[in-house]
C-alpha cells in the first residue's frame, strides 16, 4: 500500500469513527437512566447472601424480570433497611425494594407500586425457649430492627407487656442476639423467621403472625413515577407469564 493510500484509510477510519459517536451515542445514552434500587442485607428468602456470596432473593429475582420486561436498567445497592430509606429520602437512592411494608405512615411520603407479596409481623424465640405468649416477656429484652414493621409492633406492644427493645441494624444481628441469649425473643416478619426456621436457624414461633402489611417497591412521593408504572406493568406481566410464581417457587417450598 502507498503512503497515500494508508494516510486515506485511516483518515476514513477517524471520519467513520467520529461519524459514529455523532449518530450513535449522544441522546440515547442520556434517555437510558440507570436508576438506583437499595436493598436490604439480610432478609432472606427476600434477599439474603447465598453460600457462594451472592446476593439473591424473591425481590431481586422480581426486580430482574420486571426490569428485562420492561427494558429498564438499575443499579443495586446492598444498604441495608433503615439505610435503604434514609437513602432514599436523602436523594442517593432512586427506589427501595426491600420486604418493605405499604404502611399508612410511609405512604405519606413514598409512592408504592402494587403490592407483590402478602406478609405479617411474627415473634421468634430460641427452639429451646419456655416464652410461649407476650406475658412471658415482662422485664425482659427483646430484639427488632430499626425503622421496620416488626420493630413498631414490638414499641406498640412493649409497655402492655412490661419488656424492652434492644434495636439492631440489621437482622443478623438480631437473630445472634437471640442465639445467644441477651434477647429472649425477636420481632420480624413471619415469612422471613419461617424461612429461616426451614434453613436450620434455631427458632421457633410460638404464636400465629400478627396481621400486617404487604410489600411494596418504593419511590420518593411524586418522583421516578416513570419507573413505578413501569414496575407495576412487568409485575402484572411477570404474573401472566408464571414467572413470577417460578421466582417464588424457587426460594419457597410448598
Ligand atoms: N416488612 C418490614 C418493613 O417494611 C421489614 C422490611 C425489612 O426488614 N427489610 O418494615
Amino acid at each position: 500500500m502507498s503512503l497515500l493510500k494508508k494516510f486515506a484509510a485511516m483518515a476514513m477510519v477517524a471520519v467513520m469513527a467520529v461519524g459514529m459517536t455523532a449518530c450513535g451515542g449522544g441522546d440515547d445514552a442520556a434517555d437510558t437512566k440507570t436508576y438506583v434500587i437499595a436493598t436490604d442485607t439480610t432478609f432472606a428468602p427476600f434477599e439474603f447472601e447465598n453460600d457462594k456470596g451472592e446476593m439473591v432473593g424473591i425481590d431481586l429475582d422480581i426486580l430482574k424480570a420486571i426490569a428485562d420486561d420492561q427494558g429498564f436498567e438499575y443499579e443495586l445497592v446492598v444498604a441495608g433497611f433503615s439505610a435503604a430509606c434514609t437513602g432514599m429520602e436523602a436523594g442517593e437512592y432512586d427506589a427501595v425494594i426491600a420486604g418493605m411494608s405499604i404502611t399508612d405512615e410511609r405512604k405519606e411520603k413514598y409512592d408504592f407500586s402494587e403490592p407483590y407479596y402478602d406478609s405479617g409481623v411474627g415473634m421468634a424465640v430460641n427452639a429451646d425457649s419456655d416464652i410461649a405468649s407476650y406475658e412471658d416477656l415482662k422485664d425482659k429484652t427483646v430484639a427488632a430492627k430499626i425503622g421496620t414493621e416488626g420493630c413498631s409492633f414490638a414499641e406498640s406492644i412493649a409497655e402492655q407487656y412490661g419488656f424492652t427493645i434492644n434495636q439492631f441494624e440489621d437482622s443478623s444481628s438480631m437473630y445472634q442476639d437471640v442465639l445467644a441469649g441477651n434477647s429472649v425473643a425477636c420481632f420480624e416478619d413471619y415469612p422471613v423467621l419461617g424461612y429461616e426456621i426451614s434453613r436450620g436457624v434455631a427458632f421457633k414461633l410460638p404464636l400465629p403472625m400478627e396481621n400486617g402489611n404487604s410489600y411494596g417497591f418504593a419511590v420518593m412521593k411524586g418522583q421516578n413515577t416513570e419507573l413505578v408504572e413501569m414496575f407495576n406493568a412487568g409485575l402484572k406481566n411477570i404474573k401472566d407469564s408464571g414467572k413470577y410464581d417460578e421466582i417464588l417457587n424457587t426460594y419457597i417450598s410448598k
